[in-house]
């Protein structure tokens, strides 16, 4: 080995990426220090014999990276349909943390005994994605609640929104304020104040808890509670006993007013007495402009009158407004 050559080798141990240079077929044709070294967390030997496996069949044979995507992906790349190949994809070694790696595959410059030759890498960004794991926590909650803050609410509704329309399935959205909370402020203190806001917040996380489920702070003492697979009448029952629940806290301020809540209801759902057929083209006119903040927008337009018709009371959109979309409710 000349001067250059061990140069190179002791480059390519030292990198803490894992290298493997594969041909047309995927057989593995070299593997660096790396690379042996992560194959030690799976119970494989470090002088294990990698020359001559065929990566493919490596991928096909676990879990974690038998993914359509990622075979497509490497077979495009060494059938030359595609000039590079990126993804990350969660590793489960048995001895070890899941790990998160990025794999890159690219065609080198170079060729052996006329095959083309390919350059893979394995690069371990597990830390990278708890970092944005916890960013993305944090962009998507409300500091004072912990609840789902108004972007991540918009978010869920959205795919609630489309996921109901698909199903043809029910969808109820509560919009929640605090009655005379200013005055609540003003009487018990700012942070009194804010710890109402938590207790209430508690409250909703509590009805909150199926998969199709999300309480939100929307802004300030108002809160949103989107409940998948709900029809109105399960969701005025809801927002009774959430109702009762904040008087039950027995939070007394300006003398002894009692706090309570206002809410508005808005649904999406199936009608009784129309055929399946019937449903499905309704629904499907609903899907008009794919706007999840449509209920959001109703629910708003009934809490107004619930407020208007005197606080701590549960309306529902439907009795107080004409619907423009054949909307069942
Ligand atoms: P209404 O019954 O009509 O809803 O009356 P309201 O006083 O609750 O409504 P208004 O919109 O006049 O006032 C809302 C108050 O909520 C004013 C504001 O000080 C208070 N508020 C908003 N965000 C927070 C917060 O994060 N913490 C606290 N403590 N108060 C807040
Ligand atoms: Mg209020
Ligand atoms: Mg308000």
């Amino acid at each position: 080995m000349d001067i250059a050559e061990q140069l190179v080798n002791g480059i390519l141990d030292t990198l803490p990426l894992q290298i493997a240079v594969i041909d047309e077929t995927s057989s593995i044709i070299y593997v660096n220090q790396a690379w042996r070294a992560f194959g030690l967390f799976y119970g494989l030997e470090l002088n294990t014999d990698w020359f001559g496996i065929a990566y493919l069949d490596i991928c096909r044979a676990n879990e974690d990276t038998n993914l359509p995507l990622l075979i497509n992906g490497i077979e495009n790349v060494l059938s030359g349909k595609s000039g590079h190949f990126s993804m990350d994809y969660l590793c489960h070694t048995p001895t070890k943390q899941p790990t998160w790696l990025t794999l890159n595959l690219q065609p080198m410059q170079t060729t052996l005994a006329d095959n083309k030759l390919f350059l893979l890498s394995l690069t371990n960004i597990t830390h990278h994605k708890q970092v944005e794991d916890r960013i993305s926590a944090l962009t998507h909650t409300d500091p004072l609640t912990g609840l789902a803050n108004r972007r991540r609410l918009e978010q869920f509704m959205r795919d609630e929104w489309s996921r109901a329309i698909r199903h043809q399935s029910s969808l109820s959205v509560m919009m929640i304020d605090a009655d005379h909370f200013k005055q609540l402020n003003d009487s018990m203190g700012h942070a009194a104040g804010d710890e109402c806001l938590r207790k209430l917040a508690g409250i909703l996380k509590r009805y909150s808890n199926r998969p199709g489920d999300m309480a939100a702070r929307y802004g300030g003492e108002e809160f949103v509670l989107i409940l998948g697979q709900t029809t109105q009448q399960e969701a005025i029952k809801i927002a009774e006993r959430i109702r009762q629940k904040v008087m039950e806290l027995d939070i007394r301020f300006a003398g002894h007013r009692l706090m309570t809540i206002s809410i508005g209801i808005a649904s999406l759902g199936m009608h009784q007495s129309t055929s399946h057929k019937e449903q499905h083209a309704r629904n499907q006119s609903l899907n008009f402009s794919e706007d999840g903040d449509l209920l959001i927008e109703q629910a708003d337009k009934a809490l107004y009158v619930a407020k208007k018709q005197g606080r701590n009371r549960v309306e529902v959109y439907d009795k107080h407004h004409r619907l423009t979309v054949p909307l069942t409710f």
